[in-house]
């Protein structure tokens, strides 16, 4: 007996492979957009399956480029795909892909950094944070140019629940170089925990799902990639506004070799400096000679709060910033800074 049609699973009609449309339409990858594409469906497959159930889900693609994975979301039953692509040389593809799929995928032309995802589908979706997620999921093989400010400008969207959050808990598959994907989900005390670890795990449950090896990409990139999946926690860990939690990570991990101490000391004004790391440290109850790589989530929330606490007191610490006072101080640009990991997210 043949499936109802309610039952029968969506798959798409015969089409051109994505090869023959990177031929057909002569699709060269772009080195300065970051183009690798993904020709083989059962990886773009296996990507999508990380996301769960995508049965009538909403899913937002990020850089579709010629499709592959833009025909594995279809294929696993998404109906409604939204795909944001800056290269206007693949929009005729994807416009190809989008008739063979009725009604089910819009095309922007657009860059995914300053899209407006929270206008890009419709309320009713929406769920409240903290209920389950909404049926609503982005999924993307990432430019690997454009991943970290990406992935840091969604987790303060998360933060504030706008952008993709207005919607809810939305959960977000993505991929990354494998280096960015090991510090997104390094635990305490291994060697990749970073900054980006640490905003990562405060507000998202982190799983690294797979690494994929550079050779299955066109063209070949020099790293292999990982496969992140994020779902935001209904309780962030720490309970402070984004702009606080960051700056003070960013100062702990600005000497990761060091004692924490010594990143939390640019906090402060060097006329306040010692007494205030003091006393910082202290009503924290964190111990000054830990390594900021053995630095706890709790660790951090309790810097963080007493920071916090610090700024409440004396409001003009917030805006306080270690390099500009040594730019103050060294206008000639002839300082010591710290420039042994400041590049290190
Ligand atoms: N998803 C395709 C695949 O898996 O084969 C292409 C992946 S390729 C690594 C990255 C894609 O993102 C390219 O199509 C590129 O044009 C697009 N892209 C680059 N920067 C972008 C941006 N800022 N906004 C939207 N798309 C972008």
């Amino acid at each position: 007996m043949a499936a109802s049609g309610k039952l029968a699973s969506f798959r798409l009609p015969p089409l051109p492979t994505v090869g023959e449309l990177i031929k057909l339409y002569k699709l060269r990858a772009e080195k300065q957009l970051s183009q690798n594409f993904l020709l083989d469906l059962r990886l773009t497959d296996k990507i999508v399956r990380q996301a769960g159930n995508l049965r009538d889900a909403h899913v937002c693609e990020v850089g579709p480029g010629p499709g592959g994975l833009t025909r594995s979301i279809l294929n696993a039953g998404a109906a409604d795909l939204l795909v944001v692509e800056k290269d206007t040389r693949f929009i005729p593809g994807l416009t190809l892909l989008s008739e063979a799929a009725p009604g089910k995928v819009r095309i922007v032309h657009g860059d995914i950094l300053t899209y407006r995802m929270d206008r890009g589908f419709p309320p009713n979706i929406s769920k409240p944070w903290e209920e389950d997620p909404p049926n609503l999921h982005i999924i993307g093989n990432l430019p690997f140019n454009v991943s970290t400010p990406l992935i840091i400008q969604w987790l303060e969207n998360m933060a504030n629940r706008t952008g993709p959050f207005v919607y809810g808990r939305t959960r977000l598959t993505l991929t990354f170089q494998k280096e960015v994907a090991e510090r997104l989900t390094a635990s305490t005390g291994s060697k990749q925990r970073s900054r980006l670890s640490i905003m990562a795990q405060y507000l998202c449950t982190v799983r690294s799902c797979f690494t994929i090896p550079g050779r299955a990409f066109v063209p070949k990139p020099e790293v292999d990639v990982g496969v992140v999946h994020f779902t935001p926690l209904v309780q962030p860990q720490i309970q402070q506004p984004f702009k606080v939690v960051e700056k003070v990570i960013r100062n702990i991990f600005q000497f990761r070799r060091k004692y924490c101490y010594r990143g939390v000391e640019n906090l402060f004004p060097e006329a306040c400096r010692v007494e205030l790391t003091q006393e910082m440290m202290q009503n924290a109850d964190v111990d000054p000679t830990l390594r900021p790589t053995e630095l706890t989530i709790p660790h951090i929330r309790a810097l963080v709060d007493s920071y916090a606490h610090l700024c409440t007191r004396e409001p003009s610490l917030l805006s306080y910033e270690f390099r500009e006072e040594l730019r103050l101080k060294h206008p000639s640009g002839q300082r010591n800074t710290p420039t042994d990991t400041f590049n290190d997210t």
